[in-house]
């Protein structure tokens, strides 16, 4: 059976490979000439410009997700880095109790524990919550993997599936708490500030700050050495060696439909494709709306189309430099207050920094030098992408203007760099469409934002389609790899049960 499969982003190339598997002959189109789509790195005078990647979730050896990655990949091969501090913010306008203004989130949760303690004694109640929490949530394996079992083991299962109780206990209890709600619980001033800008003034549930930090801690969430674009390459390679397909530099125009069924794909110089199955790894709005002319919609996609349920999540302002100092002494990862409001182009306020220093991967810069990334996250996506389309010189000059403005910045930061720069480069909203069409340069599909409880927004199946499919981090609020390769075997599950084959991660030979 043939299944064409639009995107060779992680979630196309995840899908590709559990389809191969289980016996699927499948070929992926994909736009551009590279695979990966976001999980990407591009290259510029030497050094290697990271565009994704800061953490994956299973990294480690035993977890859900690593047990997945395994299924597709020698995650053995891969040398992943754990760091030690997560972040380092600093605020503007408190001290802690020994006169630092610099909050550490340490990835060690006893560390963690000790840390806050120590700065903050009288808060031992709401800390020792929030670190028990995260405890808790360590003792279960998320997303369990659900395969269809024999009776007895499927038994034997559900009775061990009855601890997940003491997890929904928790989750529900902490549904509702956010980063804001728990900072106003806690005395120290400077904790409660710290606690308020840790995702850059942006109140998210609190489950956003801690299901990652119980990751940290057991090591499970690291950063694999060689960047994004490495990792998705490894990931094409073991599609390929599946005996997947991989069509680059061929746009889909349309998904080809005849009566209620998907028959096959219009592609570039209007060649076309047929196939038993489509599925679409690519953008949402662009398949339902684009590719499929909005044939196939019902009352809740066309609200998520008109953003009355969930909002977009952020696209990024991405500025890359290369700096021939090794930074050693600078935080991995840091962010810091501004003297004055920094406006983006597009409008949107800034009133900090945000600096990443690959000095912890090698392969980034040439020897002695490192790969610095400024980014900014924004709401206003669409006004770059207006702005590149409508005048380009502008864009340009706007961009051009803007990286002098950040050079700026980091001069005074990392103590003079002008003379060691060597390569800048800005990546904005339109770049991130142009790439990949997100709809509105969203890097991640839609926002959890606080309700983590969220309807799921886009389900596998089009209403009134046959022979269709679509995952893509589109699928689930919040994206992400661990949510691309999620999706990618939960819909080859699907497949399988409407071809009435068994689903199976042992490849047919
Ligand atoms: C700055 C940034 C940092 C991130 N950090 C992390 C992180 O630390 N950890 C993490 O887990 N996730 C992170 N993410 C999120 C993660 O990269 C994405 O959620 C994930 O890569 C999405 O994969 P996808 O395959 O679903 O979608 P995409 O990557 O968007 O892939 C879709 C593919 O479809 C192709 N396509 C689209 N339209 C067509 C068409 N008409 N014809 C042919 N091909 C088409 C595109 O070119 C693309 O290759 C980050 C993202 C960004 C941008």
């Amino acid at each position: 059976m043939k299944v064409s499969i639009i995107g060779a982003g992680m979630s196309g190339l995840t899908a590709g490979c559990y389809l191969q598997l289980n016996g699927f002959e499948t070929e992926i189109f994909e736009k551009h000439a590279i695979p990966g789509g976001l999980c990407t790195s591009w290259h510029k005078n030497g050094y290697t410009i990271d565009g994704c990647i800061h953490w994956i979730l299973g990294s480690d050896t035993g977890s859900s997700f690593n047990k997945m990655w395994t299924e597709i990949l020698d995650m053995k091969k891969i040398e992943f880095v754990n760091h030690d501090i997560r972040i380092e913010v600093e605020v503007k306008n408190t001290k802690d109790r020994h006169g630092s203004n610099v909050f550490k989130l340490y990835t060690n949760l006893d560390r963690l524990h000790g840390y806050l303690l120590d700065l903050s004694p009288e808060d031992k109640k709401p800390i020792d919550e929030l670190i028990k929490s995260m405890r808790i949530m360590q003792k279960f394996d998320l997303p369990p993997v659900m395969d269809e079992l024999p009776f007895v083991q499927s038994m034997i299962r559900g009775i061990k599936m009855t601890r997940y109780l003491e997890f929904l206990y928790w989750f529900l209890k902490l549904k509702n708490e956010t980063n804001y709600t728990f900072a106003k619980k806690l005395k120290s001033p400077f904790l409660r500030e710290s606690f308020e800008l840790l995702y850059d003034g942006n109140e998210v549930n609190i489950l956003v700050v801690t299901m990652p930090l119980s990751c940290f801690d057991k090591k499970s969430a690291g950063y694999p050495i060689g960047g994004s674009l490495e990792f998705a390459k490894k990931v094409e390679q073991s599609y390929l060696a599946l005996g997947g397909k991989i069509h680059y530099k061929t746009p889909v125009k349309k998904i080809l439909v005849e009566g209620d069924t998907a028959k096959g794909l219009l592609v570039r110089n209007d060649v076309k494709h047929y196939s038993d199955v489509i599925l679409s790894a690519s953008d949402w709005h662009f398949t339902v709306f684009d590719l499929l002319d909005g044939k196939f919609t019902n009352k809740h996609m066309l609200e998520l189309r008109d953003l009355k349920k969930l909002e977009v999540f952020y696209s990024i302002v991405h500025l890359g430099f290369g700096i021939a100092d090794e930074l050693k002494d600078q935080p991995h990862f840091s962010r810091y207050p501004l003297k004055e409001d920094l406006i983006l182009p597009d409008g949107t306020k800034y009133d900090r920094l945000e600096v990443h220093v690959y000095n912890y991967d090698k392969t980034m810069a040439p020897a002695g030098k490192s790969a610095v990334v400024v980014s900014f996250y924004t709401k206003n996506g669409e006004w770059w992408l207006d702005l590149r389309k409508n005048n380009r010189p502008e864009y340009r000059k706007v961009k051009k203007e803007f990286t002098e403005k950040i050079i700026g910045l980091l001069d005074e930061r990392l103590g003079g760099i002008k003379d060691k720069l060597e390569m800048s480069d800005m990546a904005t909203p339109a770049t991130v469409y142009r790439y990949t069409n997100n709809w509105k340069g969203s890097t991640q599909g839609w926002l959890p934002g606080k309700n983590l409880l969220a309807p799921s927004p886009v389900g596998f199946t089009l209403p009134g389609l046959k022979n269709f499919y679509f995952s893509s981090h589109w699928n689930q609020p919040g994206g992400g790899l661990p949510i691309a390769i999620k999706t990618g075997r939960d819909v080859t599950k699907v497949i399988c049960k409407a071809a009435k084959k068994k689903f199976s991660t042992q490849p047919k030979v």
